[in-house]
């Protein structure tokens, strides 16, 4: 199989890709906008992409990009960090995420196991130590990042990948295969870090993210993840 590029090169568009979170979120004050509560309730609150089921703090991803297209076909459920997937000018601005290097998982995947690691970290738990420890070592592939390309900042490479003319950036884009997106824990909005609160609501509102799994288990949730994730860039 081809290697594809990551998905917040090939689904960047010029027009969206720096929107702010406000901005984003003020396409849905027009009149005339469908329900979100009923999107999300069509599709079972589960991520499009990652596949997380929450009825709590999901978004609704523009599938083709135009965040001006509400055709029902158009929408789907996206969790926070597959969503910030495809706006690295908002997350890159930011500081809300690092380029890392991790051809050994799919950007999807990554998103998953860093939720699970976060809310492991924050369960005060004997396993928030480990968990604290693999969240280390996964942003430290950002290392890697800045060596090759001088800079771990998804906004940077993102501008600079859009700047090239298009057929360069075919050719680039064969290279970059290896990079994904790795949240930090940071979500700014409205001028404060709600990090914090978006973990708390998927560990404990109704219908969150895992609740129906004990905490406990979240971390082992993590844990096979990331040795899948080990075992492969050996
Ligand atoms: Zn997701
Ligand atoms: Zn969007």
């Amino acid at each position: 199989m081809a290697a594809l590029p990551p998905p917040f090169l090939t689904h960047l568009h010029k027009s969206n890709w720096m929107m702010s979170r406000d901005a984003h979120e003020a396409v849905w004050l027009k009149p005339g906008r469908p329900d979100r509560r009923r999107i999300l309730d069509d599709h079972g609150y589960c991520c499009r992409f990652c596949g997380l089921i929450s009825r709590v703090e999901m978004d609704i991803h523009h599938l083709n990009g135009n965040h001006q297209d509400f055709d029902p076909a158009n929408l789907c459920p996206v969790c926070p960090f597959c969503h910030a997937s495809f706006h690295p000018g908002i997350s890159g601005l930011a500081r809300e995420a690092v380029m890392v290097i991790a051809p050994d998982v799919d950007q999807w995947s990554l998103n998953r196991l860093a939720l699970a690691l976060y809310v492991a970290e924050q369960s005060q738990s004997e396993l928030s130590q480990p968990a604290a420890e693999m969240l280390t070592s996964i942003r430290a592939r950002c290392a890697d990042v800045i060596s090759v390309f001088g800079t771990d900042n998804p906004y940077d490479l993102s501008k600079a990948f859009l700047d090239l003319p298009r057929e360069e950036r075919q050719r680039a884009s064969s290279y970059l295969t290896a990079l994904r997106i790795f949240p930090l824990p940071r979500l700014r909005q409205k001028d404060r870090n709600r990090f914090d609160e978006l973990l708390t609501n998927f560990a404990n509102a109704p219908g969150g993210a895992f609740t129906e799994m004990p905490v406990a288990q979240w971390p082992t949730y993590a844990f096979e993840k990331e040795r899948v994730h080990a075992a492969g860039s050996r």
